[in-house]
């Protein structure tokens, strides 16, 4: 049965400069947060809150991960194991943060081999019309074959973003209630 404010640990993976800065500024200075206390845990790269999807309360720590071109194997590791969920961040207008997303995806199917571990694929800076170079139906499909849930984001306009961290909890809550 459900208990009320479970606890989740998301981390934001991807290549550098698609936006996960933007995501977790985005998340920490919520005003969509239950307080109206910012982010007490906000360091550069975590932040823990409080937020209510559905009527039910849900403490996130979002972890922002490290520059992954350049951190180490190690590191990197460490991220794929540490989370609950990822959403995994690609820019439509950067094709090869978009063949980084999937990689990370193989990699992290390494490490979270549970089919059940919750993944969305955010296509971000969808704002950027003129700049696209991934298609919203080449995104779908990657999603398809990841076996993961696909949306397009503007961190810029704020957009979909707490669209995208509800999604991962009712994700979350779906793995929980089917257990
Ligand atoms: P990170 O390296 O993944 O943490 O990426 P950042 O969050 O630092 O973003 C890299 C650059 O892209 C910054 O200049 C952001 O302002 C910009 N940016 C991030 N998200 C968006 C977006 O949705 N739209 C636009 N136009 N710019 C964005």
């Amino acid at each position: 049965v459900a208990e009320p404010g479970s606890s989740y640990r998301v981390v934001l993976l991807g290549a550098s400069g698609v936006g996960k800065t933007a995501f977790a500024s985005i998340f920490a200075g919520a005003a969509d947060s239950m307080d109206s206390d910012d982010c007490e845990l906000c360091g550069d790269e975590m932040c823990e809150k409080m937020i209510e999807v559905d009527g039910e309360a849900a403490t996130l720590t979002l972890l922002d991960t490290w520059d992954a071109e350049t951190d180490s194997e190690w590191a990197q590791e460490c991220y794929m194991q540490t989370g609950d969920a990822y959403l995994l961040l690609y820019s439509i207008t950067d094709r090869a943060s978009f063949l980084r997303a999937s990689e990370l995806r193989i990699t992290l199917r390494r490490f979270r081999p549970a089919q059940h571990t919750p993944i969305i694929l955010v296509g971000n800076k969808c704002d950027l019309v003129r700049r696209r170079e991934v298609s919203v139906s080449e995104g779908r499909a990657c999603a398809v074959v990841f076996d993961c849930k696909f949306i397009e984001t503007s961190a810029a306009m704020q957009h979909n973003v707490w669209e995208a961290f509800h999604g991962i909890v009712r994700q979350l809550r779906l793995r929980r209630d089917s257990r």
